[in-house]
């Protein structure tokens, strides 16, 4: 069998798409399969295998095999194949793009395009990290060599979201390639294309088994990877309560686990920044554009008093400009939700909203039962002023467009409702006083601040939440030598 190639983006074709196992492209050991939806059109699109134990333990088998070799692979010409997959790639980036905007539903424009750029660029970087793996020496003495070595932890598990599903993968695969570990990935059941187009790339390089990637359901082939005996090492991005199952996996076998979870990321805006590129930003935070399916989504939004209203006024506007529509169209600025399942549940946070006396409605609301917009699954940008920070909608990570903003006259109650939350991943401070801006950052429980911009990660970047929002830290050098390598200390004795 050959990878799936050729996955028509421009109209609707059933397509098989097999996954990857010591270099071969295989159906299931049961040869169950699972659909992929495109949710813009609530249509099938591809069949993948759907994976279970027996697939798991033949992948980690493969991956096992291939790691002497990969392991002992000069560190520099493991970056090399890196290097030379990102510019295979490159090459491919058009295709992969609508790949990812045909099954997640993120539109081709504002998300998949970038997101299939920054794929690239993630590979290429950690392709120029090989040299880096140092060790230190130790200053025992003049009679006494001590030094560490980083060494490779073996064969990773790693489980991704459907979010960002390519961009996810190339964080999993780039470090733990570079350090020389094998890995068997296990892409999200409704976003494996692009992955599989990724390891496809990959496979075109790379020695048979050093990258195994599955497709399944979680509680299936996740969780059957979550507790193999021979995996030494998990990573794991998504949601806070699969990430306590995934811990509790590792703590049965004491091994390692890096995990990047759930977020209810404020925003806090200070009275002197009521201006429209604040605004801008904090659209970009809440990342509407992805239609708010992103861990890092400035979704609590903390105005000053003074410029509430007129500063919810503009953003309305704003955000009321922003065109929903089929996510190949090169017009539209938002595309739709994941799943049916997602879609009812944004709905509800809304219904919600619109049900509390209290809250005022700013923007948004409920989707449209008919037309275009009903034929696929397309939230409405929705905001919500006069939330209070206890309600569940300024508590639970919604995962959706839903934006709640709350006033605050004294920064110290405002740094105060920001850290009241189990999550602690991302937070954006706006402000044109920088040393009030940087005291609130310093202040904030959350692994990521940044003041007066609401972007993206980017290579080298050390990302990674504080509290229930996860452990360890991705995208840089710092996190690949963390999380995909263990140090060994040799000490001689010189005097013999
Ligand atoms: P989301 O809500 O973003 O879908 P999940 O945490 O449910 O996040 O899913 C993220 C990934 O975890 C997916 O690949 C999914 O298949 C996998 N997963 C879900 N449940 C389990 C489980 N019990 N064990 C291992 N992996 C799981």
């Amino acid at each position: 069998m050959t990878a799936v190639t050729n996955i028509r983006t421009d109209e609707v074709a059933l397509r098989k798409a097999p996954m990857l196992i010591g270099g071969n492209w295989v159906d299931s050991a049961s040869g169950e399969v699972l659909e992929v939806e495109n949710p813009a059109h609530r249509r099938p699109i591809a069949e993948v295998p759907r994976g279970g134990a027996e697939d798991v333990a033949r992948a980690v088998q493969a991956a096992a095999d291939a790691f002497p070799l990969w392991s002992r692979t000069i560190p520099r010409e493991r970056g090399r194949l890196l290097a030379r997959i990102a510019d295979a790639l490159e090459a491919r980036v058009e295709e992969l793009a609508r790949t990812i905007a045909l099954e997640t539903g993120n539109a081709l424009r504002t998300q998949a395009r970038p997101e299939a750029k920054t794929t690239v660029d993630i590979i290429r970087y950690f392709g120029g990290l090989g040299s880096e793996l140092k060790g230190e020496t130790i200053p025992f003495g003049e009679h006494i060599l001590s030094y560490t070595r980083r060494e490779p932890l073996g064969v990773v598990g790693a489980i991704i979201p459907w979010n960002a599903p390519v961009l996810l993968a190339a964080l999993k695969i780039g470090p733990a390639l570079c350090a020389g570990n094998t890995l068997v990935l296990k892409a999200a059941e409704d976003a494996p294309l692009g992955v599989l187009m990724l390891a496809e790339v990959c496979q075109e390089f790379l020695p048979a088994g050093v990258l195994n990637v599955l497709t399944g359901l979680g509680e299936e082939c996740g969780a059957a990877l979550a507790n193999h005996p021979m995996v030494s090492k998990l990573s794991f991005t998504g949601s806070t309560e699969v990430g306590k199952l995934i811990m509790r996996a590792a703590s049965d076998r004491i091994v390692p686990v890096s995990l990047e979870l759930g977020g209810k990321s404020p925003s806090i805006v200070f009275p002197d920044a009521n201006e429209d590129w604040v605004i801008d930003g904090i659209i970009a935070a809440m990342r509407f554009t992805r239609q708010s399916q992103s861990c890092t989504a400035g979704s609590r939004l903390f105005l000053h008093r003074d410029i509430f209203d007129s500063f919810l006024n503009v953003l309305g506007q704003k955000v009321k400009a922003l065109k929903l529509g089929d996510p190949l169209d090169e017009t539209s600025d938002i595309g739709t939700i994941i799943n049916e399942k997602q879609f009812r549940k944004v709905c509800g946070y809304v219904e919600e909203g619109l049900k509390r006396r209290e809250a005022r409605l700013v923007i948004g609301g409920l989707p449209p039962k008919e037309g275009p917009l009903s034929e696929g699954y397309y939230a409405i940008p929705t905001v919500f002023a006069n939330v209070a920070n206890d309600w569940r909608l300024a508590r639970e990570e919604i995962f959706g467009p839903v934006l709640v903003a709350i006033a605050w006259t004294d920064e110290a109650d405002a740094i105060r409702m920001a850290n009241d939350s189990h999550y602690g991943l991302a937070a954006y401070v706006w402000s044109h006083d920088i040393g009030r801006a940087l005291r609130a950052a310093h202040a904030i429980e959350a692994g990521w601040v940044q003041v007066n911009q609401g972007l993206g990660q980017s290579p080298g970047h050390s990302y990674g939440g504080y509290k229930e929002s996860g452990i360890g830290r991705e995208f840089s050098l710092e996190g690949m030598l963390e999380s995909y390598t263990q140090r060994k200390n040799v000490t001689i004795n010189l005097t013999h």
